[in-house]
């Protein structure tokens, strides 16, 4: 199912928790929608579901306006972090409630829905286990359920809200990968909450980065990562330093001398690179500091650098260098970023 967002506003009370925030999502694709705490990925994801209604602004499912409908009609999936499974009934009939709940004219036989949950317990892989209740399960197998169950209902849309959130991190990421699978063959339009960058690369198709109510950019992994399109998501995906430079015939200057050369722009700007986007060198047409701290990082080594700023606080700045060749604390050190991207010309 398409699901098209256009304009949509939400206001709690004064307070704009949306601002005009379109989307045009394809079916069949998963939606990582990331973004720093209070950013509005929760209040999208309630407004898709029917659960708030916008206050200006629609969506749609495929063709038709799902903004008049209810939650019901909508037919959604959802999976929430404390989206607590019903205690007192195992495994088989959680995932068939929302089948047995139904309206009579609407319910599958019950052998339709032994069978249906007899595929999703193989599915989520958890067959064997249809007769535990919630309490004798691990918590991995818990949320394996509680998607099973929204799955039942063959939603039109699956939300799923931090579903991993309150589990360890080994067993998030076993989760992860499993999810992609099960969306891999499964199919269905997904929009997954989650404030943990490293899972919305890993799983999505493509990324919603969000910030104060906007989308700041739609793409895939690759796209958030290697061409951010603001400050804000080159800091906020993956590790980054910035520096304020200036280009002057297409030279870029910091303090005044020579770092690099950019085709574009001219004045004043904001020089972002990432950790590994750097050479140490003796070259003078560098950024030259002292090293703060060196620590080892997995496969890697960085060490932190403080770039003088003119008496005022100096730029604290993070940059890759090579495990064979540890920098000392106290060391100066000159260094070139060798890809970056600049903001504000
Ligand atoms: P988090 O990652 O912390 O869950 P989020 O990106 O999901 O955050 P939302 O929960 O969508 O953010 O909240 C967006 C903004 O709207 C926040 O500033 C929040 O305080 C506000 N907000 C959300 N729900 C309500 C509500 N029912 N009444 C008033 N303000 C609300």
């Amino acid at each position: 199912m398409d699901v098209t967002i256009t304009n949509i506003r939400k206001e709690f009370g004064q307070f704009p928790a949306l601002y005009d925030l379109s989307l045009d999502i394809r079916s069949g694709e998963l939606i990582a929608l990331l973004g720093p705490s209070g950013s509005g990925k929760t209040t999208l994801l309630r407004l898709i579901a029917g659960l708030e209604q916008p206050t200006a602004g629609k969506i749609f499912f495929g063709e038709e306006d799902a903004s008049e409908k209810s939650v019901q009609e909508r037919h959604i999936g959802f999976v929430f972090q404390h989206y607590a499974l019903f205690r007192h009934m195992t495994v088989a009939e959680n995932i068939a409630f929302g089948l047995k709940v139904r309206p009579k004219a609407n319910r599958p036989p019950a052998h339709e829905i032994r069978k249906r949950v007899s595929d999703l317990l193989d599915m989520v892989h958890l067959t064997g286990l249809e007769k535990r209740y919630p309490a004798q399960l691990s918590g991995g197998q818990r949320q394996r359920v509680a998607l099973a169950r929204a799955m039942a209902i063959e939603p039109t849309v699956l939300l799923l809200d931090e579903p991993f959130g309150a589990l360890d991190a080994k067993v998030r990421k076993e989760l992860r990968r499993w999810l992609k699978e099960f969306h891999d063959r499964t199919g269905h339009t997904t929009f997954f909450v989650t404030h943990d960058q490293e899972e919305a690369l890993e799983l999505a198709d493509r990324v919603v980065v969000m910030s104060q109510g906007k989308v700041e950019q739609v793409g895939t992994a690759d796209d958030v990562y290697d061409t951010p399109n603001s400050p804000f998501v080159f800091s906020f995906i993956g590790e980054s330093s910035h520096v304020p430079v200036t280009v002057r015939d297409k030279m870029v200057l910091f303090q005044g001398e020579p770092i690099g050369t950019t085709e574009n722009g001219e004045g004043p700007g904001e020089l972002f690179f990432r950790p590994q986007d750097v050479v140490v060198t003796t070259d003078s047409q560098s950024l030259y500091g002292k090293v703060t701290a060196c620590r080892r990082l997995a496969g890697t080594r960085i060490a932190e650098i403080d770039v003088a700023n003119n008496g005022h606080e100096p730029y604290h700045l993070e940059i890759e260098v090579p495990l064979d060749a540890p920098v000392a604390v106290g060391a100066d050190i000159r260094f070139r970023p060798t890809r970056w991207k600049l903001f504000g010309q």
